[in-house]
């Protein structure tokens, strides 16, 4: 079998999978309502967690497998120590184009020097709210202004930012045009992300991307699509007129994201999830831990790669329940 770097890896539905999120960590810093409970909860063994070594091999195998683009996420990734380092080994991984962090930014200043010199390429922050006090309400920290000095240290390093905010019925209803107002005058990107069932996201009440769309139209002006290619997700995009920046709209569950989902996931145990409502999965830790090199762990990505399906159930056969089971804090987001 040989290895590719430039070839195409196809889904069994003719998808290009070119992207893969690593969860490094199930731990965080914060415990935003939506995602962790208050009192935390009994975090993987530090024996079933990948190390960074294995989780660079399995990076690696995914490079040869046609995977560019990779996303770091948690849990909270700045949380990881030696996350720097890894993120030094990810980019200089041959095949890898591009390397990005999602976090929530509260560490993201104090990490972002060694970041850059990593070779990061982009950071996405998670910021839901511009009160303090909702801000303390949604993560259960005072972790606020940190957030705020980070993105500004981000944006001023050259970075390309992204913000992302999941807008909540009686939560965040307020915030969602004064976050859209951050895209005025920065070239960023401000996405809201539709609340998906899932974990303590299903005890919630999501508001429709139709609703957020209304509304900011209504504050803003006319959203007029946008045809350039911003990222590699699932986010639909918009410009507004005086607006240098773009609002992008990730519509999980109203719209389905699946028709040109280019995505696997690995969990910070090493299970490889062909999507993120699916309960199927392969152990790729298994296979690194039973000795397996890069062609083996290849293998299993293309096997994995099959599993996916057509498009997420969220709300189909038992009502959602089974989703409920699912932590984004260990997928990975
Ligand atoms: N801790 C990092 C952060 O918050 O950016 C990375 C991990 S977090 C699980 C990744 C993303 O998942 C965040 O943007 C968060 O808002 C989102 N998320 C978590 N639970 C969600 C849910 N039930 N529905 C929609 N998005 C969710
Ligand atoms: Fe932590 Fe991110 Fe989950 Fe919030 S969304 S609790 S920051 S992992």
């Amino acid at each position: 079998m040989s290895v590719g770097y430039n070839l195409l890896m196809r889904d069994g539905f003719g998808r290009t999978i070119d992207y893969l999120r690593v969860s490094v960590t199930d731990k965080c810093n914060l415990r935003c309502i939506y995602c962790m409970p208050p009192e935390g909860v009994e975090w993987m063994p530090h024996s079933e967690v990948l190390t960074l070594e294995e989780t660079q091999k399995i990076c690696a195998a995914a490079a040869s497998v046609g995977v560019s683009k990779i996303k770091v996420t948690g849990g909270e990734p700045l949380v990881r120590r030696g996350l720097s380092t890894f993120i030094r080994s990810v980019k200089g991984t041959r095949g890898i184009e591009s390397v990005t962090l999602t976090t929530n930014a509260v560490l993201l200043g104090d990490f972002l020097d060694e970041l850059v010199d990593a070779g990061i390429d982009a950071v996405n922050i998670s910021l839901d709210t511009l009160n303090a006090d909702v801000f303390r309400y949604i993560t259960g920290s005072d972790g606020f202004e940190r957030v705020l000095r980070s993105m500004g240290m981000a944006r001023a390093a050259g970075l390309a930012v992204k913000v992302n905010c999941v807008p909540i019925r009686g939560v965040n209803e307020a915030d969602i045009v004064p976050l859209a107002e951050l895209a005025r005058h920065e070239q960023m990107a401000m996405r809201f992300i539709e609340l998906m069932p899932l974990g303590l996201g299903a005890n919630l009440v999501p508001i429709p991307h139709a609703e957020t769309f209304e509304r900011l139209e209504r504050a803003l002006g006319v959203l007029r699509p946008f045809d350039g290619r911003l990222g590699n997700g699932p986010a639909s995009y918009y410009s507004v007129e005086g607006f240098a920046g773009k609002i992008g709209f990730i519509s999980a569950v109203s719209h389905s994201f699946c028709g040109g989902c280019n995505r696997l996931r690995l969990t910070g145990t090493g299970l490889l999830k062909p999507c993120l409502a699916s309960d199927a999965g392969v152990d790729l830790k298994a296979i690194v831990r039973g000795g397996g090199d890069i062609l083996a762990i290849a293998g299993a990505l293309r096997a994995a790669i099959m599993l996916k399906p057509m498009r997420h159930d969220f709300y189909r056969n038992d009502g959602g329940k089974r989703h409920k089971k699912k932590n984004m804090f260990r997928i990975g987001g």
